[in-house]
């Protein structure tokens, strides 16, 4: 059994996916080739948002949002503390501060309580300037952008949606119409890693956004920072594009992801639900809300009894992942460079640790909220277990992992 089986999904694609590279590799436009602008308007349009700008992969496209927002030093940004090191990497890359927060335990995602405390706590010790959220739509749920948007009104933040796992879901309140993952930040970005939602063969990423201004710094951003043409060079950027190949992998993804993957994901993901959730403690997908399921997790009892099924599992060849095994807050590198509140980190002088000059050192920094706080997040990384998903599951392998869950359990 395939955690996530990306060879059946070429299999069954196979007849389309194999003309549309060979169509790329044909045309001889191997970057910036039409397939890219097409993907773009198409990704856009899926969305609900007025621009989207592809890039190199997920991790780029956080940087180019903070980037466009002019993030760096002695700016604090609010990342949750159960995530992928990346969402919380940029912020150090760019010399700001990324200060945690905790999460709920039944979504994974968020908790606008603890936001607000953690940004009264920032502005209360008064040596960092709060700017931004990295709000994580995490295993496909998007997070809870009605509290969050409340709490960044409040201060006047910006929301930086990291929909990288959410690409595909959606909420639907009761007043409004469906509105989309990567829809939901000021910006919002995606990742094409072969295994989330939607993937290519290889890396990739796109950003989203409805404003005009960040959208042309971003374009400007991905390629060395271009001014008029290629090469009038205005400002510092990256080289950060997505290849024609990748885009023409993608273009058919996404229509098998809107035709039917979605739908059956979600498919698998009930019948999880409706033969576990007597026994284990299932995830939760609040009223209104779809995931786009990059992860099935479940919440075990205690690490002991989590290592227990996952080696149960391994032993029948059922794989497993513990997505995340570490809190943020708990990550070296972070805590190498953190400075505690009252002054007292471990590395509170201005040391630059790689022997690299002023600049560089100032990016690596970055500073944490190193307390002894976050607890539902530190748990959740005894407790969780991510289990097989993809659209390709059959009915009989969701037993079998299922069944064995249910014995081990029992
Ligand atoms: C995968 C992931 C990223 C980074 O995407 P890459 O394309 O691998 O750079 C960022 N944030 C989250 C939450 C992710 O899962």
């Amino acid at each position: 059994m395939e955690f996530r089986d990306l060879k059946q999904q070429y299999r069954v694609l196979r007849e389309d996916m194999d003309r549309a590279i060979l169509d790329a590799v044909a045309s001889g436009a191997y970057i910036m080739g039409p397939q890219v602008r097409e993907l773009e308007n198409q990704l856009a349009e899926y969305v609900g948002v007025k621009h989207c700008l592809t890039c190199a992969n997920g991790t780029d496209a956080l940087t180019l949002a903070l980037k466009a927002w002019g993030i760096g030093p002695e700016d604090a940004v609010f990342v949750p503390d159960f995530t992928f090191f990346s969402s919380a990497e940029v912020v150090s890359l760019e010399g700001a501060t990324p200060v945690f927060v905790d999460v709920h335990e039944e979504t994974f995602n968020m908790d606008a309580e603890d936001l607000d405390r953690a940004i009264k706590q920032v502005l209360a010790e008064g040596r960092l300037q709060p700017r931004a959220i990295v709000a994580v739509d995490l295993f496909g749920l998007p997070a809870d952008y009605k509290a969050i948007r409340a709490v960044a009104d409040k201060y006047g933040l910006l929301i930086l949606e990291d929909g990288a796992q959410g690409f595909g879901g959606s909420v639907i309140p009761s007043e409004a119409k469906e509105s989309r993952a990567c829809s939901f930040g000021d910006i919002s970005t995606t990742s094409f890693f072969p295994a989330k939602p939607v993937g290519c063969y290889g890396d990739g990423g796109a950003v989203f956004t409805d404003n005009d201004e960040w959208a042309s710094l971003i374009e400007s951003y991905r390629v060395h920072g271009k001014g008029q043409f290629k090469y009038d060079n205005v400002r510092i950027g990256l080289n950060s594009r997505l290849d024609t190949v990748q885009a023409a992998v993608l273009q058919v993804k996404l229509k098998a992801f809107a035709d039917y993957e979605l739908d059956a994901v979600n498919a698998a993901a009930e019948r999880y639900t409706s033969l576990l959730g007597d026994v284990v403690a299932t995830p939760v997908i609040p009223d209104g809300y779809r995931s786009s399921w990059a992860q099935y997790t479940i919440r075990l009892k205690d690490r002991t009894q989590r290592d227990g099924l996952q080696a149960h599992l391994k032993s029948l060849g059922i794989p497993s992942m513990v997505y995340y095994p570490k809190p943020m807050h708990l990550q070296t590198a972070f805590a190498d460079f953190s400075t505690r509140p009252s002054g007292l980190g471990r590395n509170d002088k201005e040391v630059d640790c790689l022997g690299r000059n002023d600049s560089v050192s100032l990016s690596f920094r970055a500073k944490s909220r190193n307390l002894d706080h976050c607890p539902v997040a530190t748990s959740l990384c005894d407790r969780v277990l991510s289990l097989p998903m993809h659209p390709y599951l059959t009915e009989e392998q969701i037993q079998t992992v299922c069944n064995a869950i249910i014995d081990y359990l029992r």
